[in-house]
């Protein structure tokens, strides 16, 4: 995709950006807070129409939401009054597939997730990483081929992000899953460099790529390896100078 977007209060959050997500590839969208990265993610999933420009999947212009690109928020959205399953099937509803079907398609994604035994609860029986995983269940029970993620482990403790992190590669590129590109937006530098394959670096205002940026580290990957901090210095310095440069 390659697209410009400038909200009706006039303001333009981007010009030029410019975005490709490969098969089998976890891109990451960093920036500073308020650089556009939930709106660019937007109008990946086709929610918000670009103001010049268009996205692209498999060579067809996405011009509104479809099936085949779910989005993950930040906030972690489960219906407290239905239980674990219930929620997972929701992804369902849209398609009209039969209950069986429906159902065998939810308790397959629970168990993607780690959550075999678990489609009874509900949402208040559930820890917070629980219920982030829940929601990514039902995002791939959709069988998306893209998944979109806006910081999908910043409403979790630091322990649980840890460890859903730890596992979130493997979950998203299992054989058995459909899915084909993952783009996460993510304010952490070190989650991006632990999980990504290409990290686009979003500065400035109107923001622009100021870095396309590819992770080349073994998994699973060690923060405390010379080559990881070396990455993380990488992205401070393509987004301290404009940061600096806005508090004058
Ligand atoms: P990020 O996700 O990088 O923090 P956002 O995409 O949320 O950034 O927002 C980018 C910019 O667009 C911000 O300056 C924000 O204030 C502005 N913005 C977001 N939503 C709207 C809207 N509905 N109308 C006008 N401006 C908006």
């Amino acid at each position: 995709m390659d697209v410009a977007f400038t909200y009706d209060n006039g303001y333009k959050v981007f010009e030029d950006v410019s975005l490709t997500a490969d098969e089998n590839k976890f891109v990451a969208i960093i920036g500073p807070s308020g650089v556009g990265k939930s709106t660019l993610l937007r109008i990946l999933g086709g929610f918000l129409k670009p103001f010049a420009g268009e996205v692209k999947l498999l060579g067809r212009t996405i011009t509104r939401p479809t099936p085949k690109i779910a989005l993950v928020h930040q906030s972690i959205v489960t219906f407290p009054w239905m239980t674990a399953l219930e929620n997972v099937m929701l992804a369902m509803k849209p398609k009209r597939i039969p209950k069986e079907e429906a159902l065998k398609t939810a308790k397959k994604a629970l168990e993607l997730v780690g959550l075999s035994g678990f489609e009874n609860l509900y949402p208040k029986e559930m820890s917070g990483g629980m219920r982030q995983r829940v929601a990514i269940a039902r995002a791939l029970a959709a069988e998306p081929l893209v998944l979109l993620m806006d910081e999908p482990f910043s409403h979790l403790d630091e322990l649980t992000a840890e460890g859903l992190r730890h596992e979130i590669y493997n979950i998203l590129f299992a054989e058995e899953s459909p899915l084909k590109s993952v783009i996460m937006v993510s304010h952490n530098l070190t989650e991006v460099v632990e999980l990504a394959d290409v990290v686009y670096v979003l500065n400035g205002s109107p923001a622009k790529v100021v870095g396309k940026i590819e992770i080349d580290i073994p998994r699973p990957r060690n923060p405390q390896n010379q080559k990881f901090n070396e990455y993380l210095d990488t992205f401070y310095n393509l987004l301290t100078p404009i940061k600096v440069r806005k508090r004058e």
